[in-house]
Parts: structure tokens; C-alpha cells; sequence
């Protein structure tokens, strides 16, 4: 593996951006351990690999000493969050390092910043590693998201309903710009949310300077991107947990893998968060809370959008009418591609059948689609695949095979739907082994889900649903 010999750190929001950010120096933990290196990633931002063996890459990451040129801040952002408006929150236990081409470098469970509160700044490990994972296995099928570079044991601990091991991951993003962070800009000034909207659009949208209406274009762009990342979640089977207006992205990255989980047996309503008691961010609302995010960013842009309120909240409006449409469009063509349709348009029934199968008969979406190719192959038959008991597939299989190409259609399957994901018990079963010092458990898991795609028999395992008919609940990671 080679490495550049250096990198560049910019500090573009540390500067542009005073009156929303706050300038913030680690703590530091004197005892922490690198438990994950991501040297692939390392490898994109020019880290030598001398620097991430050294004594001084350690220092850097577990906040006892700075970046060279780094101006750490943390960054100011409201939020709404279960649908209530929090003004206050912002980067309460994350310190942004600075950017190394174009791409924020972020400690997450650093220690207090001046957004705090009333937390400790601190990060358990469990989530620490637990983000590490699922954000590098969302990388590996292509899902836009926020990346992880390194994950570090702090050796000391943190007092949650009991004492935790402490951890501290470094997060690598387009930017850590949210929604939230619009709103936080609009409570300062229409100034501040100006320079705000500037920035965001010269550093993601540069060329939407060119359009009449730019910050309506920013709009536009954002929904975008928002609609194809929430489709693609959908098409895995991804249940974020927490879709807060602070914990999305106007890049259109994944970000926050607090209570997120996968979803074994196909149900629309399923939902995996402790709290989250009335099912608002369950699986099948994941679309409708995007439009109610987006709602929530239209209204920060009312100022710049027309001078004219009435106008502006017009045009918004009109743009944000076309997201759910546009979501339904890329939803079909990514379960479309799943299915290895030859033509996608004309065959939303197809789909729309398929998915009724799995949900009465309660088969588990991601092995569906694999099976599909082996029984396509004849490598399988019906009664040894997940749709044994249907009563309803053979119907559904005889109109599916006139849509597809017999020939190819299983390699097609096999590039589109992960072999492997994170499965929800086997996770829980690394992280428990890793907290306890063992690593074996996790680093397998983070090796084979590097590489999703491809079928490895002797790890069939990783690949099978639980057997326990226990439902799988998970916490916020605080
Ligand atoms: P999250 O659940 O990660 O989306 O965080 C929601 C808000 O709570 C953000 O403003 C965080 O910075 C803040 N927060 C979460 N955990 C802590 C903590 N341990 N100390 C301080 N702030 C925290
Ligand atoms: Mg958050």
C-alpha cells in the first residue's frame, strides 16, 4: 500500500463561519488505543503510513495534541426532534479538526464542547464501533454516507445507567452541515443564514451559482439528493431510528448511526429504537418524515429564496411538492434493479406484488432477492429458498420471468443485493465480544462486509437471519 507523504488541513467553516460555530480545543485521553484503523480511507486523505503507525497519529486522534493548521470547532445546530423544535443543540461531544480535501475530519465523543449541555461530551464504545461498521458497510453498497476513519477505546470509562467503556471515533464527511444547522443560522440572522447558504452551495452545489434563483436551485438540489439516499435505504431494508432535522445531511449523506438497524423479516412498520414509541421513523414512514424535513429546510430559506414571503413560500412549496413523486421514481428503480427488471416502468405491480409476498408470508427481504438468482439458476429449488411456504410465488415467479433476461438476470441480482448486511444479532454479539477485549468477532465482520457481495459459504452464518423470534430493540448512542 503507498501513501501520499502529505495532506493539506483547511479550517473553510472555522473561518467562514464564526457566528455558528464556537472554537473548541480537546481534552484529550492520555490512556486511548486505536481498536480499528480504516487504511483504505487513510490512504484517500494522504495519511503515510509511517504517520498512522506513529505514536504522533494516536496523540492526534485521541485529542491530546492538533492537526498541524487545525482551528477545532464545534459546530452550532438546531434541530427538531421527534417533531419538537430544540434551538439549542449543536456539536454537544464532536470536535470538527478540519477539512482535508473538501472532507470534514471529525472526532465524535471527544468531550465537552460549549454545546454540551448538560453531557459529559464522551461517547460510549459500543456505538463508537457499532458506527464504524454499519457507516463502512453503507460505503460498500454504495449508499452516500458519512465515513469512519478510526475507532479508539478512551481506557476510561463513561457513566451511563452504569459504568461504560468510553470510545471515540473519527468521523469523515462531505461536510457536517444539516438541516438543523439551517435552522440554527435563521434564529442568528437572514446574514448569517445567507453565508450559510453560500458556503453550503460553493462547497456542494458550486454549480448553482449559474441559476437564476440559486438558493431555490439549493432547495431543488437538496430534495434531490435526499429523495435518492432515503430510496436507497428503502431498498436495503435500513431503518435509520432517528431522522431528526439535525441528523440530515444537505449533502445527502447518511449521518447518525445511533439506532439505526436492518430489517430481517419484511415489515413496513418496522421499527428497532427504544424510544421511539409511536413509530415516526419506523421503515415505512422513512418517506413521509423526509418530506417533513424538507418542509422544515423550505422554511429556512423563506428569506432568500424571494423577497416577497408570499412568493418565496410559493416557490418552495412547488419544488417540495415534486420530492414524493421523485422519491416513488427512484424507489421503483432501485427495487426495479433488485429484481433485474429489463424494463422498470411498466412493471411497478411486479414489484409492488413481490413485496406483498414478502410482508404476508414474512420472508426476510435481503436473502429474498439472492434466492431469487439461485432459483433462477436452478441452483436452489422453490421449496429450499425462503419462499418454501408461499402460496402466492409460483403465480408471482411466472409473470416476473417474462419481464427479465433468463440469461443474465442472476448476475445482475448478485451485483445489486448484498449477500452480506449487518446482521442485527451478529452485531451485537461482535460488539458485546469487542467491549470485552475481544476483536476477532468484529474485525471478521468489518472484513466481510467490505466485500457484501460476494458469497463466501464458509461464512453463511453472517449471512442468515437470527433464529430468535425475539424483536431486536436498539438505544441512542449517547
Ligand atoms: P445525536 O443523538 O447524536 O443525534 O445527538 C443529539 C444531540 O445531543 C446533539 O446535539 C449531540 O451533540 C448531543 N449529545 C449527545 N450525546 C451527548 C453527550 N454525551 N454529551 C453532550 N452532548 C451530547
Ligand atoms: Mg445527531
Amino acid at each position: 500500500m503507498s501513501y501520499k507523504k502529505t495532506f493539506n488541513l483547511n479550517n473553510s467553516y472555522a473561518k467562514e463561519l464564526q457566528e455558528i460555530s464556537e472554537k473548541c480545543i480537546p481534552t484529550g485521553f492520555k490512556q486511548a488505543e486505536f481498536l480499528l484503523k480504516n487504511y483504505d480511507l487513510a490512504e484517500k486523505l494522504g495519511f503515510t503510513k509511517n504517520f498512522l503507525d506513529s505514536k504522533e497519529c494516536l496523540n492526534i486522534f485521541s485529542g491530546n495534541s492538533l492537526l498541524k493548521n487545525s482551528q477545532p470547532i464545534a459546530q452550532g445546530y438546531s434541530g427538531h426532534q421527534f417533531g419538537h423544535f430544540n434551538p439549542q443543540l449543536g456539536d454537544g461531544r464532536a470536535i470538527l479538526l478540519g477539512e482535508i480535501d473538501g472532507m470534514d475530519i471529525q472526532l465524535k465523543g471527544i468531550g465537552q464542547t460549549p454545546y454540551s449541555r448538560r453531557g459529559d461530551g464522551k461517547s460510549a464504545l459500543s456505538p463508537v464501533l457499532r458506527e464504524y461498521l454499519i457507516s463502512e458497510f453503507m460505503h460498500a453498497v454504495k449508499i452516500p454516507t458519512t465515513r469512519s476513519l478510526f475507532a479508539l477505546k478512551t481506557n476510561e470509562n463513561v457513566m451511563r445507567e452504569t459504568q461504560l467503556p468510553g470510545g471515540v471515533l473519527t468521523r469523515v464527511a462531505k461536510s457536517h452541515i444539516r438541516i438543523g444547522t439551517f435552522e440554527y443560522a435563521r434564529t442568528k440572522s437572514n446574514e448569517t443564514l445567507k453565508i450559510l447558504a453560500n458556503y453550503s452551495i460553493n462547497r456542494h452545489y458550486p454549480e448553482l451559482n449559474k441559476t437564476d434563483n440559486k438558493y431555490l436551485s439549493f432547495f431543488a438540489a437538496v430534495c434531490d439528493k435526499q429523495a435518492s439516499l432515503i430510496s436507497k435505504w428503502m431498498s436495503l431494508g435500513f431503518v435509520h431510528g432517528v431522522m431528526n432535522t439535525d441528523n440530515m445531511t444537505i449533502s445527502g449523506e447518511t449521518i447518525d448511526y445511533g439506532p439505526c438497524a436492518f430489517m430481517d423479516t419484511y415489515d413496513p412498520k418496522t421499527v428497532f429504537s427504544s424510544i421511539d414509541h409511536n413509530g415516526r421513523y419506523s421503515y415505512q414512514n422513512q418517506p413521509a418524515i423526509l418530506i417533513w424535513n424538507l418542509a422544515k429546510f423550505a422554511e429556512t430559506l423563506i428569506p432568500l429564496v424571494d423577497e416577497n414571503e408570499e412568493i418565496s413560500v410559493k416557490k418552495l412549496t412547488e419544488v417540495l411538492q415534486l420530492v414524493m413523486p421523485s422519491y416513488q421514481e427512484y424507489f421503483y428503480i432501485e427495487l426495479g434493479q433488485k429484481l433485474g427488471l429489463e424494463n422498470i416502468n411498466n412493471n411497478t405491480k411486479i414489484i409492488d406484488e413481490y413485496l406483498k409476498i414478502l410482508h404476508s408470508e414474512s420472508i426476510d427481504f435481503t436473502l429474498s432477492f439472492r434466492n431469487l438468482a439461485k432459483i433462477v439458476d436452478k441452483s436452489i429449488t422453490t421449496s429450499n429458498s425462503v419462499f418454501n411456504k408461499s402460496k402466492n410465488f409460483s403465480t408471482w415467479y411466472n409473470s416476473w420471468i417474462k419481464e427479465i433476461n433468463i440469461k443474465t438476470v442472476s448476475k445482475k441480482i448478485n451485483l445489486k443485493n448484498p449477500y452480506f448486511i449487518p446482521r442485527n444479532h451478529h452485531v451485537e454479539n461482535a460488539l458485546m465480544n469487542a467491549i470485552g477485549g475481544d476483536m476477532k468477532e468484529i474485525n471478521l465482520m468489518a472484513e466481510l462486509l467490505k466485500d457484501p457481495f460476494t458469497e463466501k459459504d464458509e461464512y453463511e452464518i453472517y449471512a442468515t437471519p437470527s433464529s430468535s423470534s425475539e424483536p431486536y430493540i436498539t438505544y441512542c448512542g449517547t
